[in-house]
């Protein structure tokens, strides 16, 4: 077993350790005592021939003491309890016997006594000790239990400094020659060292209950002025009592010479040492509330000087924001919330044309080109949303129109209250420009290229059906090799065109009512015989579809393109069509058994020009553009596409298009 010190003794101090020491030592002395009484060595039992002696009873007292008050240093509370119970019984046991003048049988238990000096009832320990005996054992009783609160440890504090206090008052008695001081009555009177263990002893019991009711804070318990009053009272009533009664009237023999006092001497020392109790716990209180008062107003000082440097580096960072937002390059215009412009910077200015003062307090319209669907971003704007990206054409102060982007966000008071927006404007009409030609561009000359690629089909077609005389087969083949070649860069031409419409968002969908059992059966049909010439197998399950709206053609081409992917990514295994309908649509999947894409890979597969660094991809054709047109045309059926993946396994497609609202 290990043995701590008090665990919620403070560790700073060394209360427990002294307690420890104290009870060690009044155990030791009690045992001395003992050991003299059994082997009849005086000088133990008495310090000075002529002194009173320690009581065998008392001695056995001071061991049954002090082991309790090691063992409440050590936190051992069992044994803490039962000691102290059995010392306050002691004690208790000889007031009952002194107060109603009976004889219990427990003085002469153990020995027979011998040493009779100054003794009125041999063999038993004189009324104080029996008092500080039982309060010694209330006091480690009290130690003994879990206190709920922090003003509990004052009883067996209490206790603990009225033990003093009769110890206090038994030595000043023998140095100041007052036998009334350690002698009641004419009853057996205290012996010295009988003195010094109880001031251990109630000092060990002061010692813990203070460094238990510290706990961790390192403030005095707030009984402190009490307990020093109530010692500095009870070594006061001592002394008047001693004063009082004047020199013992003796029994055995009087051990010092008489002190002479006078009548008044009792009542100057009553009035005295009560009024320096009272002061005593007074100036205690006094200090202790100033100190708290001290430590309160530091800490609110603190606080204080805390929260003042906060606000300044707020300030400092408003300051190097506002600095940031004038002199940035983008315009930066806040508005309130029905448009009025507040606040306008270089970058605005530099933008617009106009000066701060003269946009200061007109409305944000004045900006605008033309007529701008401002309610949808207002309503976005209120709910306290970050509108990004929105493009709109402005006007500067000489009229030229400007193609702007804006991100506009909400601007909140303390309160989170949305009052107003500010906005980041940045020209764009450069980029603009730079894309419409390269519109222009492609458009043109995707359209000049088809014309003669149409001519050049034609007149392969027309060769290679012998319509201008017969062909050897080695002229057949290359025929062949160049209508392959044709067909590729027409369908090269024909992505471009239709990434062009998407990118410039000009790409139309019909909404026709369309069968997708009849469209995706065609699709089979045209592939069963490229995935079988490849030696895939080739699977095609279709459940009874109901009709959906939109574009057949486009719609075709989104499902050949994944099926043709299927079958050209895939070496060995299988590819396969799947259509359903599921909760949110109809839902078709293409899957394979074939090379299959990586997490990487997957998160780039929509965006243009995008191939996989596969052998199996190099060595195919391919454009990278399939899967950005099939995506843009399913969106635009209100349809989704995704993938699903594993590298080395195979992939799935699943396309999901809403049903028809009138099916
Ligand atoms: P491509 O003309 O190259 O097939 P797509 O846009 O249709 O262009 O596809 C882009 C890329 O996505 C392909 O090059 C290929 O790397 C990958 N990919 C598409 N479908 C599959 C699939 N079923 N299995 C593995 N990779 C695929």
């Amino acid at each position: 077993m290990t043995l701590t010190l008090r665990p919620q003794a403070n560790p700073q101090s060394g209360a427990a350790l002294v307690a420890a020491a104290s009870g060690a030592s009044v155990a030791a002395l009690g045992g001395l005592v003992v050991a003299g009484w059994l082997t009849v060595a005086v000088a133990l039992i008495q310090v000075l021939p002529g002194f009173p002696p320690m009581q065998y009873n008392t001695a056995l007292g001071f061991m049954i003491c002090g082991a309790a008050l090691l063992a409440a240093a050590l936190d051992l509370r069992r044994p803490t309890a039962l000691l102290g119970g059995l010392a306050m019984m002691m004690g208790f046991a000889t007031l009952v016997q002194y107060v109603f003048h009976t004889d219990l049988g427990i003085d002469d238990l153990m020995v027979e006594t011998y040493v009779l000096t100054g003794v009125s009832n041999p063999g038993r320990m004189a009324p104080n000790s029996a008092v500080g005996l039982t309060l010694t054992g209330a006091a480690l009783l009290g130690l003994s239990c879990r206190p709920a609160s922090r003003s509990r440890h004052l009883y067996p504090a209490l206790l603990g400094s009225i033990v003093i206090a009769l110890g206090t008052a038994a030595l000043v008695g023998y140095a100041a020659g007052v036998p009334g001081a350690y002698g009641w009555g004419h009853f057996n009177p205290m012996s010295v060292h009988t003195a010094l263990g109880f001031i251990l002893l109630g000092g060990g019991i002061v010692g813990l209950a203070w460094n238990a009711a510290q706990g961790q804070s390192s403030e005095a318990p707030p009984w402190v002025p009490t307990l020093a009053a109530v010692a500095v009272g009870t070594v006061t009533l001592c002394m008047w009592y001693a004063l009082a009664v004047g020199p013992r009237a003796g029994v055995g023999r009087t051990i010092l010479p008489k002190t002479p006092t006078g009548p008044a001497l009792p009542n100057i020392t009553l009035a005295a040492g009560l009024l320096s109790a009272l002061l005593v716990g007074w100036s205690l209180r006094v200090e202790q509330t100033s100190r708290r008062r001290a430590i309160s107003l530091a800490a609110s000082n603190l606080a204080l000087s805390q929260q003042s440097q906060a606000r300044e580096r707020a300030e400092e960072r408003v300051h190097q924001l506002a600095a940031i937002v004038e002199h940035s390059s983008d315009a930066i215009i806040a508005t309130s919330l029905d448009g009025t412009i507040l606040t306008w910077n270089h970058g605005a200015e530099r933008l617009y044309g106009y000066t701060q003062a003269e946009v200061q307090g007109r409305h944000v319209s004045l900006l605008h080109a033309r007529k701008q669907a401002g309610d949808e971003v207002f309503e976005r704007i209120l709910r306290g949303d970050l509108v990004e990206q929105l493009e709109a054409v402005n006007l500067t102060r000489e009229g030229r129109k400007i193609d702007v982007s804006l991100t506009v966000s909400p601007m909140l008071d303390r309160a989170g209250r949305v009052i107003g927006a500010s906005t980041i404007a940045r020209d764009i009409t450069e980029r603009k420009q730079l894309e419409q030609m390269k519109d222009d561009f492609v458009g043109t000359v995707s359209h000049e290229l088809r014309t003669p690629l149409t001519a050049i089909k034609g007149f392969i077609e027309l060769v290679a059906d012998g319509d201008v005389g017969p062909l050897t087969e080695a002229q057949r083949e290359f025929l062949g090799i160049a209508a392959r070649n044709a067909d590729r860069l027409g369908s090269l031409i024909n992505d471009l065109l239709d990434v062009n419409q998407i990118d410039s968002q000009r790409l139309e969908i019909r909404a026709e009512p369309i069968d997708l059992g009849p469209l995706l059966e065609e699709v089979a049909k045209t592939f069963r015989s490229m995935a079988e010439s490849k030696g895939l197998g080739f699977h095609v399950h279709l459940e009874h579809l109901p009709p959906i709206v939109g574009d057949g053609p486009r719609l075709l081409q989104v499902f050949s393109n994944l099926v043709s992917n299927a079958i050209k990514y895939t070496p060995t295994g299988e590819v396969g069509i799947r259509a359903r309908v599921a909760q949110n649509g109809v839902e078709v999947i293409i899957h394979d058994s074939g090379i299959g894409l990586s997490p990487d890979e997957q998160a780039q597969l929509f965006t243009k020009f995008f191939r996989a660094r596969h052998k199996v991809v190099t060595q195919s054709g391919g454009t990278g553009l399939g899967l950005v047109i099939a995506k843009a045309i399913v969106e635009k059926h209100n349809g989704s596409i995704e993938v699903a993946s594993i590298a080395g396994e195979g992939t799935r497609f699943r396309v999901v298009l809403p049903i028809s609202s009138a099916a």
